[in-house]
C-alpha cells in the first residue's frame, strides 16, 4: 500500500539552497542570476541536471526554458513552476522557490509511489524579471513573442536580446518556434511569494490569486516658468511641482470616487528642472502608475487622473502633457483553478485567502494558452526584490504540500506500487 505523498522540507530547502549557490553576492547577501547571464545559465545546467538525476526527461528550449517531464511521455502534460532569473541583488525566493516547489512535488510523489495519468512537467522559466521587458520564456511557451520584439529588445545597458543570447549560444529567431500547442499543456500552476505585507499581516499562510493587475503608465509633463526664490511672489508664479503636488494630492479622492479596494496609484518618478534650491520649479516630468484588477476600474482611474492634471495646470498657470506609456490589460485566472485550490487546501485544513496579485506572473501569460493558476505564501515585511526577501519555511511547507495536492489532483495520479 502506497503512502500519502508529503512534503519533505529539508530536501525541499536543500534544493533552493543549491540553486542560490549561483550568482550570490557576499559582500550583500543578494543574489544575481539577470536572465542569460553566466550565473543564470550556470544554474539552469545545474538544475537541469538534478531533474535528469531524478528521472524525469528532460528538455531545454530555445530561450534556455527548462522542462523535466515525470509521467507518460506522450499527450498532453500539467505544467507546474516558475522562474530561475533574479533581478539584480535581488533575494533568495522570488522564482526559485516556485521552480523547486515543482521539482519537490514531483519527488514527493514518486517517493509514494504516485504515478500520474496525465504528465506533469517542472518548468523553469526564462527571463521573467524584465532585463529585456519580461515573461520572456512564458511568452515563449504560450506563443506570444514576436519577431520585432525579439529584433528590437535591448536591456538598459543597449546590449541586444541577440547578443546576449547569443553569447551564451541561444539562436534568437528559435523562440518563434518554441510554442506549445494548446492540447499540450492542459493546466499551468505557479508558487510565489506574495511580494506584499497582505498575508503576513492577516496571519494566513496561502493565498490563491483570482487575478494579476494590469497596469497603466501616464506620463506627465507640467511646465510653468522658473524663477528666483526670492523675488517671485507667490501670486505670480508657475510652479511646476505646485502642479504636481496638487495632482499627487487628488489620488485619494479619484481612488474614492472611482476605485475600489484593489486599485493603486503611485508617483513613484519624478524630475523637476532646474531641481534647484533657490528656483521655482519650471518643469515638472512624473509618471502616473495605476494599477487595478478590472479593465473597466483601471480605465475610469486613467480618465480620472487625466483630468486631476488638467485641474493642477489650471490652477497653477502652467501647460501640460498626458501621453499613455504603456498599458498592460489585468488578467483573470482561470476560476475553476482557483475553486480546485480552495477545495485542496481545505481538504488540508489550510487557511487560504483568494486574493489579487499586484505584480505580474508567467502565470497570466501562461493563461493566455491553458488554464492557469498562481500559489502565494507570505512574504515577511511584504519585502521582495531585496536580499532582505525571507519566507517562513512552515507557511513555505503549507504552499507546497497545497501544490502537491492540486498536481495530484490534476493529473489523476493514483498508487502503483
Ligand atoms: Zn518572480
Amino acid at each position: 500500500m502506497a503512502n500519502t505523498p508529503v512534503i519533505n522540507s529539508q530536501r525541499l530547502r536543500a534544493l533552493l539552497d543549491g540553486v542560490n549557490t549561483f550568482g550570490r553576492n557576499p559582500q550583500t547577501g543578494g543574489f544575481n542570476r539577470v536572465g542569460y547571464s553566466d550565473a543564470d545559465m550556470a544554474v539552469r545546467n545545474w538544475f537541469l541536471e538534478q531533474m535528469r538525476a531524478d528521472g524525469l526527461t528532460v528538455h531545454r528550449d530555445p530561450v534556455a526554458n527548462l522542462f523535466g517531464r515525470y509521467g507518460p511521455a506522450d499527450g498532453p502534460c500539467i505544467m507546474a513552476g516558475s522562474h530561475l532569473d533574479t533581478v539584480p541583488e535581488g533575494g533568495a525566493f522570488d522564482g526559485a522557490l516556485g521552480v523547486c516547489v515543482a521539482l519537490e512535488c514531483v519527488r514527493a510523489m514518486k517517493d509514494a509511489g504516485f504515478t500520474p495519468t496525465t504528465a506533469i512537467e517542472v518548468v523553469a522559466t526564462a527571463e521573467e524579471e524584465g532585463r529585456f521587458g519580461g515573461m520572456l520564456g512564458s511568452q515563449t511557451i504560450a506563443g506570444l513573442v514576436t519577431g520585432q520584439w525579439l529584433d528590437e529588445a535591448r536591456d538598459a545597458d543597449g546590449i541586444r536580446l541577440a547578443a546576449a543570447m547569443g553569447d551564451q549560444g541561444l539562436n534568437v529567431r528559435e523562440a518563434l518556434d518554441a510554442a506549445r500547442p494548446p492540447r499540450d499543456v492542459k493546466a499551468f500552476l505557479e508558487l510565489h511569494i506574495e511580494q506584499g505585507p497582505v498575508l503576513e499581516q492577516a496571519g494566513i499562510p496561502v493565498g490563491i490569486a483570482d487575478s494579476v493587475a494590469g497596469v497603466i503608465n501616464l506620463a506627465v509633463s507640467l511646465v510653468g516658468r522658473a524663477n528666483h526664490s526670492g523675488t517671485t511672489p507667490m501670486a505670480l508664479r508657475a510652479d511646476a511641482f505646485a502642479g504636481l503636488s496638487a495632482v499627487g494630492h487628488a489620488v485619494p479622492d479619484v481612488i474614492a470616487q472611482h476605485g475600489g479596494e484593489r486599485s493603486r496609484i503611485t508617483i513613484g518618478k519624478v524630475a523637476l528642472q532646474p531641481n534647484f534650491i533657490h528656483t521655482v520649479p519650471g518643469r515638472a516630468d512624473f509618471i502616473i502608475n495605476i494599477r487595478d484588477t478590472d479593465p473597466g476600474t483601471m480605465a475610469a482611474l486613467a480618465l480620472a487622473m487625466e483630468q486631476a492634471v488638467r485641474d493642477a495646470a489650471q490652477v497653477n498657470g502652467l501647460s501640460f502633457s498626458i501621453e499613455e506609456q504603456s498599458r498592460m490589460e489585468p488578467v483573470r485566472l482561470d476560476g475553476a483553478l482557483v475553486s480546485l485550490l480552495n477545495g485542496e487546501a481545505g481538504q488540508l485544513g489550510l487557511k487560504a485567502l483568494t486574493m489579487p496579485s499586484g505584480a505580474g506572473h508567467d502565470a497570466q501569460t501562461m493563461q493566455t494558452l491553458c488554464p492557469s493558476g498562481l500559489i502565494f505564501v507570505p512574504s515577511h515585511n511584504g519585502v521582495s526584490h531585496a536580499p532582505e526577501e525571507w519566507t517562513d519555511w512552515e507557511a513555505i511547507e503549507k504552499g507546497a504540500q497545497l501544490m502537491l495536492s492540486a498536481l495530484i489532483r490534476l493529473s489523476g495520479s493514483v498508487a502503483t506500487k
